[in-house]
C-alpha cells in the first residue's frame, strides 16, 4: 500500500544515475591504477600489503560504489531532489549556488568525521583500513574505506544539505562527480607536484593529502575545500590574540597539539605510531 504512491519510473531514473556514477567512478580509478603501476607494485610488496590488501582494497571499491553508493545516491536524488522531468529548470546561479553549498557542506562534514575517526580508539578502527596505504598511495585507496566510514564520512555529509536546498540531479551529479574525481586525484602520488604548483592554498592537494596518509595526525580535510586551512585561519585569527593575553609563566597550551592525555588517548597515539611503522 505504502508503495503505490511512489513514482517508479523516477525510482528507476535514480538508480540508472546511481549506477553510471558508480560505474564510471570505478573506470577511472582503474584508468588511474594503470598509470600509477609503480605505486601499485609498491603496495603489493610493501611490509603487511601483498596480494591480500589489495585485494581487500578492490572489494571495498566494489562494495561501497555499487552495493552502498546506488541505493543511497537512489533514495536521497528521489526524496530532495526536484523531479527531472517537470518543467522546473534552475538558473545557472542557482544550479552554482546549490554545487557550491553541496561541496562545501560536504567538506565540513568530512573533515569534521575524518577528525573524530583519529580522535578516538573505538572510532579509528572504522578509518584504520585507508590508513593502511600510508607511503604507498594508490588511486584505489580513494575509496578503500569501511562501509561505517564509507556510509558517515562519504556519503551522509551529501544528504545534509539536500533538504534544505532547490536542488536537481543534475547539481547533484555534478557535485558527485567534482568530489569522485577530486578523491581519486588526492590518492593519485603522480598528481603530487603539479597539484601542489597549480592549486591554491585553499583547495585539498594531492602532497596535503598524502602527507597525512604518512603522519596521519595533521592535514585532515579532503577532498576539496581546505577546511584545515580554514580552522588554521581561524585559530590564529581568534585564539592566538586570546593567549597572547595570558600570562606567559602559566604555559599556555599550542593549540595545534592534542592536550588529552588520557589513557584512550595514549592509546590512540600508540596506534598510530604502529600504524606509521607497520604499513611503511
Ligand atoms: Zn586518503
Ligand atoms: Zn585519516
Amino acid at each position: 500500500m505504502v508503495l503505490e504512491g511512489l513514482n517508479s519510473d523516477r525510482i528507476y531514473a535514480s538508480a540508472r544515475q546511481g549506477f553510471d556514477m558508480a560505474f564510471w567512478t570505478f573506470l577511472l580509478t582503474l584508468c588511474l591504477e594503470v598509470w600509477s603501476l609503480d605505486t601499485v607494485k609498491n603496495v603489493l610488496k610493501q611490509k603487511g600489503g601483498g596480494l591480500p590488501l589489495y585485494g581487500a582494497a578492490i572489494f571495498s571499491n566494489l562494495r561501497n560504489h555499487f552495493l552502498f553508493g546506488i541505493p543511497i545516491y537512489t533514495v536521497a536524488a528521489y526524496l530532495f531532489c526536484c523531479d527531472d522531468n517537470d518543467e522546473v529548470t534552475l538558473t545557472s546561479s542557482e544550479r552554482l549556488t546549490s554545487i557550491a553549498s553541496i561541496l562545501f557542506v560536504q567538506s565540513v562534514c568530512f573533515y569534521t568525521a575524518h577528525r573524530a575517526f583519529h580522535s578516538n580508539p573505538n572510532w579509528y578502527k572504522y578509518h584504520r583500513f585507508h590508513h593502511r596505504f600510508n607511503t604507498n598511495v594508490p588511486p584505489m585507496a580513494a575509496n578503500a574505506v569501511s562501509p561505517v566510514e564509507y556510509v558517515f564520512a562519504y556519503i551522509l555529509p551529501f544528504t545534509l544539505t539536500l533538504p534544505i536546498l532547490h536542488v536537481d540531479t543534475l547539481s547533484l551529479r555534478i557535485a558527485l562527480s567534482i568530489v569522485s574525481v577530486s578523491n581519486l586525484m588526492i590518492h593519485t602520488p603522480k598528481l603530487s607536484a603539479v597539484s601542489e604548483r597549480l592549486l591554491p592554498v585553499w583547495i585539498v592537494s594531492t602532497d596535503d593529502h598524502l602527507e597525512h596518509h604518512r603522519k596521519l595526525n595533521t592535514k585532515y580535510a579532503a577532498p576539496t575545500f581546505n577546511v584545515d586551512y580554514l580552522v588554521d585561519w581561524i585559530e590564529e585569527r581568534y585564539f592566538q590574540k586570546q593567549e597572547e593575553t595570558n600570562d606567559d609563566s602559566t604555559s599556555s597550551p599550542d593549540p595545534k597539539k592534542p592536550q588529552d592525555t588520557s589513557t584512550s588517548h595514549k592509546r590512540l597515539e600508540n596506534t598510530h605510531k604502529n600504524d606509521t611503522l607497520k604499513f611503511h
